[in-house]
């Protein structure tokens, strides 16, 4: 039975952004008869526009003006489509409510109530989606994910419950999989017990999927967006980079997480629970092929990839009580714990430990930095922030066992200032922390030196 090679296939906000985007979409979909579940991001620029308009700092003016925008973006789809009055009174009703809970965040702003207006993205470009397969012909339902995809109540970066999602999919989508029409759902969205919106954080979409494709037990997750596959670098920033044609997981999450955006760094923790390898393409010249993500490669190379994580904060304690004391770490971490920030690299000194964070990951961009916590540091240690700060991480395999690896690196870097350097934890990594406005340099530099 074809579920047993269910391929769940996602779409980004590039790859929805207007009529024609959307039809290569479809011919993606219906080009493989194993892909029964599509998951779509908002289309370009929409989660932006709403992400500003939950603020609540915006005037009538700026109001209206974003509110035009967003009827702009969905109607030149709407065009394109024969039920045209239908779908417009459609828009026009998420617009009211957008504007209504827009002005109520003008009142008071919450994280809670930003996921509710950043919604409407995802639940629009699903609705439309669904019309664009129709209008070529193909079999396409609507289903709101926020019925399977259960979450904690961390709005704006929420968790998700997946077991409960897992019996959630068992008895509302997977029965679904056997009709034979296509089901088009939303990435990004979810909701909690009590039934509110929430969010899995900037990007989630690629999260989402992956979710879905553990509980209906899928065969394939692909994720098409913009680009064919995986680069060594985002090949944005450097043109010589060269796509991958298969990675391990190990090797993608690392990417992910030091900074690719291509993959949401939670991606991979469904697809490794199942094993599911997870597909990278792009949805407008599939034909160019992509990036395989799977437990294991043929090749292993000591350097594999190149990647960027900007809007990293250095905190720097200091603490002459640290000399031959035991829990000054511990006790750092315990605060760090209990204002949920998460922490990247740790270095430390004779007297001093380096820590980066993880600013602001959450769907409001929120930058997370607690000054309350910084003032609990202080009354045990001195303590330093430093802003402005990029990650260059060099992804690759067994470079601790391989002499003269790090010698390449270092090499690669000479002509940049590096504030803080990472290695040894894992064989898969090695990060340099430079300033944000020569990171890109850097970034070209060590690409050219270990990759090109
Ligand atoms: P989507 O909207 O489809 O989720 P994203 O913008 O989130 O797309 O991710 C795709 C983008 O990721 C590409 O356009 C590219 O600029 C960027 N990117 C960063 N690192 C890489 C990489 N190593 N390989 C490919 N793309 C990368
Ligand atoms: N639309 C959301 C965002 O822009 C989720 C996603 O695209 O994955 O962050
Ligand atoms: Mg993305």
């Amino acid at each position: 039975m074809f579920m047993e090679n269910l391929d769940i296939a996602k779409f980004g906000g590039t790859s929805v952004a207007n009529y024609e985007a959307m039809s290569s979409c479809v011919n993606v979909v219906t080009s493989n008869p194993n892909t029964k579940l599509t998951v779509v991001s908002a289309c370009a620029g929409v989660t932006n526009i709403l992400v500003e308009l939950a603020t609540g700092a915006c005037n009538d003016e700026r109001l209206e003006a974003l509110l035009a925008q967003l009827k702009e973006i969905h109607m030149q789809i709407i065009n394109k489509l024969a039920n045209k009055d239908e779908l417009t009174a459609k828009l026009d009703k998420h617009l009211l409510d957008i504007k209504n809970l827009a002005l109520q965040a003008n009142m008071e702003s919450s994280d809670a109530l930003t996921d509710r207006i950043v919604s409407h993205g995802e639940l629009l470009s699903s609705t439309l989606i669904v019309e664009v397969f129709k209008a070529h012909g193909f079999k396409a339902q609507f289903f709101d994910v926020r019925k399977v995809m259960r979450t904690d109540s961390k709005f704006g970066r929420a968790q998700p419950l997946v077991e409960v999602i897992q019996s959630l999919c068992d008895e509302f989508l997977a029965p679904l999989m056997e009709q034979d029409c296509i089901v088009v759902t939303q990435g990004f969205i979810a909701s909690n017990y009590e039934g509110q919106t929430t969010t899995l954080g900037r990007g989630g979409s690629d999260y989402s999927a992956a979710l879905l494709g553990e509980a209906l037990n899928a065969a394939t997750i692909s994720i098409w967006t913009d680009v064919p596959g995986v680069y060594t670098t985002d090949p944005r920033l450097v043109p010589h980079a060269k796509p991958i044609d298969e990675l391990t997981y190990l090797e993608a999450a690392e990417m992910a997480t030091f900074g690719a955006k291509i993959l949401h760094p939670s991606t991979l923790v469904p697809a490794v629970r199942r094993g599911i390898p997870v597909y990278v393409g792009s949805s407008k010249e599939p034909q160019k092929g992509g990036t395989w993500v799977r437990p294991t490669t043929v090749s292993h190379p000591a350097y594999r990839a190149v990647a960027l994580r900007k809007n990293q904060t250095l905190i720097v304690l200091a603490s002459p009580k640290m000399v031959g004391a035991s829990g000054f770490l511990a006790k750092v971490f315990g605060i760090f714990a209990k204002y949920n920030q998460s922490v990247d690299l740790v270095s430390t000194s004779e007297v001093s430990i380096a820590i980066t964070l993880d600013a602001g990951t959450n769907t409001s961009g929120a930058n997370s930095l607690s000054e309350q916590m910084l003032q609990e540091l202080r009354e045990f240690c001195h303590v330093k922030v430093e802003h402005n700060l990029s990650l260059v991480a060099i992804i690759g395999n067994e470079m601790s066992k391989v002499p003269g690896t790090t010698t390449k690196a270092f090499d690669a870097i000479a002509n940049y200032a590096v504030r803080m350097i990472c290695y040894g934890a894992s064989n898969h990594n090695l990060c340099f922390l430079v300033d944000e406005d020569k990171a890109v340099e850097a970034l070209v530099d060590i690409h050219k030196a270990l990759l090109e």
